[in-house]
């Protein structure tokens, strides 16, 4: 076993918890609520200052949802569901940390959170069968269980680039974005990354700047979100009837009720094609267009078809020519990088205050004092915006020192690649779960809806592990290959594999190529945990 400098640290008699979790997002939030009401002790620990995970973070600005708010939203409590009043079609950061705020008063979670203490280590005890959690505040306590409900886009991507210790304005990451905000005003600003985050920033920075420098790698897939107010009307239809509505989210594979039928694009005419795709952009959405065809992201003839359309739409925007086709993505499917969705993304290139630079033919050469030296000239700037993405899936586990039998560490058991049980638990480390982790969907959809189904399934199988009198439940080694391999499988049947993206941890140095989500959907996802359960737990091994 590894030198343990915790090994032999005791907890406070008061500090013996059920469960653990790491985080208090969504997945968090729910999982005190429902656990509570199960009658487990429950304790949270974020490190965050509020509650909200992801969006605590991510306030930068234009930091916005793309799933409807309406069902980017929980729906287990009727109450809750009929209560709050959604004031826009996409909710911004603000509105959906009031959301969480809500949640968190309402269901009197606050006194189970510690806030501004992060989980440094979880090392499993197999003579006691429980976890020993050390934390950032020096206190070490122990639980039955562990849960990492860490979030899937929150570890993020340091910027590494040469000389920004040396640069005299002012950087920040998007999703490392300071409490009091920053003011753009009369700013030069240089924004590097153009995927969903960089997507937001741009049009709404480029409002308030002198000027913006955007540093594009690779150009981006985007579509209209077409936000707009919820009227009361509007607002008062879907609660009338959303019973129905969640019931359709949950049986649709991406988490999101509309539309209902989906029909395969193959061999549909290519007039016919464009006149569906028009009517997706015009409603503005992932909801429009990702969904017209239900084989946009398994056929390669739909895929292209749907690509041209939105190339077209960028040369039909952006009025300078040269620049539009530094925007216009030609060598990856539309989706294989995930679709970002926008509010006057490309008309934003139109403004006289609004460079683009391709880094591919000028590359950074290294940050200095006053801005960013390219191959082929200097860019002086005030502010530097880092939208360089996330260590998805995993990064945010594998930054706790967690230790399951036998000392075996995370890091070392996903070496090669990681593995899970259906997403949810790992061979070695016994009593621990994971919410979002790799092999669940939960990124291919609305997230909301997704962790809600693992909430669920992770609730089950504690009240089953309690009810058979076991001390612990552990994925099995062949339960967890099987996964993995079907994860892996599914995926090559997409188009997901052929872009250079988080979704495969291609966006990470060193970090094993392998398509991290499960892209059979939620349905399929859900049926698999159903059998799980109803064979018993089958894939899992339980010691009394
Ligand atoms: P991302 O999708 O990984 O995009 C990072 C961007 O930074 C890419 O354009 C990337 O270029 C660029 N980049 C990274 N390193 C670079 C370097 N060294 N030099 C130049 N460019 C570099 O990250 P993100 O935009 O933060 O989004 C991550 C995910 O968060 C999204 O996919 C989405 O799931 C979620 N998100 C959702 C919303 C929403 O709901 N509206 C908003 C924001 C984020 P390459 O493409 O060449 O790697």
């Amino acid at each position: 076993m590894p030198q343990d400098a915790h090994a032999t640290g005791s907890a406070d008699p008061a500090e013996v918890y059920d469960v653990i979790v790491a985080g208090a997002g969504f997945s968090g939030l729910f999982l005190l609520h429902r656990l509570r009401s199960a009658g487990f002790k429950v304790l949270v620990i974020e490190s965050g200052g509020g509650v909200g995970g992801t969006w605590y973070w991510n306030r930068y600005p234009g930091a916005r949802c793309d799933v409807e708010s309406v069902d980017y939203s929980f729906s287990f409590d009727e109450g809750l569901q009929q209560e709050w009043v959604w004031t826009e079609r996409y909710a911004g950061q603000a509105e959906i940390r009031r959301y969480l705020d809500h949640v968190a008063d309402r269901f009197d979670l606050r006194r189970d959170i510690r806030l501004n203490t992060r989980v440094d280590a979880a090392h499993f005890r197999s003579d006691t069968a429980d976890w020993l959690v050390h934390t950032s505040d020096g206190a070490t306590l122990i639980s039955r269980f562990c849960i990492m409900a860490t979030g899937p886009l929150s570890s993020i991507k340091p910027p590494d680039f040469e000389g920004l210790a040396d640069f005299a304005g002012q950087w920040y990451h998007s999703a490392r974005w300071p409490q009091e905000g920053v003011d753009f005003t009369g700013k030069r600003v240089a924004v590097i990354g153009t995927g969903s985050t960089g997507v937001q920033i741009i049009p709404t920075v480029a409002k308030l700047a002198e000027h913006v420098t955007v540093l594009q790698r690779t150009p981006n897939y985007s579509i209209p979100a077409r936000n707009r107010p919820m009227s009361k009307e509007e607002l008062d239809e879907v609660k009338a009837t959303y019973a129905d509505r969640r019931v359709r989210a949950r049986m649709a594979a991406s988490g999101v009720p509309n539309p209902p039928v989906l029909e395969p694009g193959e061999g549909v005419p290519e007039d016919e094609k464009r006149a569906h795709f028009e009517r997706g952009w015009a409603i503005g959405g992932v909801v429009g267009i990702l969904r017209a065809y239900s084989d946009i992201i398994t056929s390669t003839e739909v895929n292209e078809s749907l690509a041209r359309f939105v190339r077209d739409k960028i040369a039909d925007t952006v009025h300078d020519p040269v620049t539009a086709e530094k925007l216009t993505p030609r060598d990856y499917p539309l989706g294989a990088k995930r679709l970002c969705v926008d509010s006057n993304y490309f008309e934003t290139y139109n403004r006289p205050n609004v460079t683009l630079i391709d880094v591919n033919a000028d590359p950074i050469v290294r940050i200095t004092p006053r801005g960013i030296q390219t191959a082929t000239g200097h860019i002086d700037v005030d502010i530097i915006v880092f939208a360089i993405g996330f260590d998805a899936i995993t990064g945010a586990v594998k930054e706790i020192d967690i230790r399951g039998r036998e000392g075996l560490t995370i890091q070392d058991h996903w070496r090669e690649g990681p593995k899970a049980h259906l997403g949810l638990a790992v061979n070695g480390f016994p009593n621990m779960f994971l919410m979002t982790g790799p092999g669940s969907p939960a990124v291919l959809g609305n997230v909301v809806t997704f962790l809600e189904q693992q909430v669920e399934m992770i609730a089950t199988i504690l009240e089953m592990v309690r009810s058979d009198g076991a001390r612990t439940i552990e994925a099995e080694q062949e339960a967890e290959n099987t996964w993995a391999a079907h994860v892996q499988e599914i995926a090559s049947q997409t188009l997901f594999m052929k872009g250079k993206s988080w979704f495969i941890g291609a966006n990470i140095e060193g970090k094993p190529v392998g398509f991290l989500p499960y892209a059979g959907g939620l349905v399929r996802y859900h049926a698999e945990c159903e059998a799980m359960v109803e064979a018993g737990l089958r894939g899992f091994s339980l010691t009394k």
